[in-house]
């Protein structure tokens, strides 16, 4: 059960790490790629997309960074684990998701790196514990 912290730590910092690198390589895409005479990015819609993700990335990654801070210096944090775990995998795979979409066809073809991430990133919702039981974790520990 000690090991089960750590693990689910690392796969939140895990998640953060491949958001932030579908991300990079979706907004060297939309700059690069052209419709309708002009870059992706230069769409409104598509500025929009990037602004969100780009802020539930940074987010996660300041929570996640002070949860590892805490952890390193011994506090209890069983609870901020379980809600760090959960919410960073379905934030990672919904960045993914909408990466995805904003490739286009390539999104599913191998050349392109964003369809082996959306793909790996979906059994993150499942190992280390389901992101179900997590919640089962935080409610308990709400006194529910
Ligand atoms: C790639 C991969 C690597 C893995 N590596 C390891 C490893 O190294 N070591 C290890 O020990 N395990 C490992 N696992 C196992 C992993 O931890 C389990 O798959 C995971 O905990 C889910 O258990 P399960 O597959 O038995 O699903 P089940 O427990 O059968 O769950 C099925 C569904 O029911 C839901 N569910 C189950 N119980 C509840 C409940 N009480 N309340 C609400 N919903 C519930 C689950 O959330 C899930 O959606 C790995 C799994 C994968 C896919």
């Amino acid at each position: 059960m000690q090991n089960l912290q750590p693990e689910r730590l690392v796969l939140a910092v895990s998640a953060v790490a491949a958001a932030e690198m579908v991300f990079e390589l979706t907004l060297r895409y939309c700059r690069e790629r052209s419709a309708f005479g002009k870059p992706l990015a230069k769409f409104q819609h598509i500025r929009f997309e990037l602004a969100e993700m780009a802020t539930e990335i940074r987010l996660g990654r300041t929570f996640v960074d002070k949860l590892v801070a805490d952890h390193l210096e011994g506090k209890e944090v069983v609870t901020e684990v379980s809600m760090a775990k959960y919410w960073t995998t379905e934030m990672a795979f919904r960045v993914a998701d909408r990466c995805l979409q904003l490739h286009g066809g390539y999104g599913c073809c191998e050349e392109y790196p964003i369809a082996r991430a959306w793909r790996d990133l979906r059994i993150t919702r499942i190992l280390g514990g389901t992101n179900e039981i997590m919640r089962g974790i935080i409610a308990r520990r709400l006194g529910l």
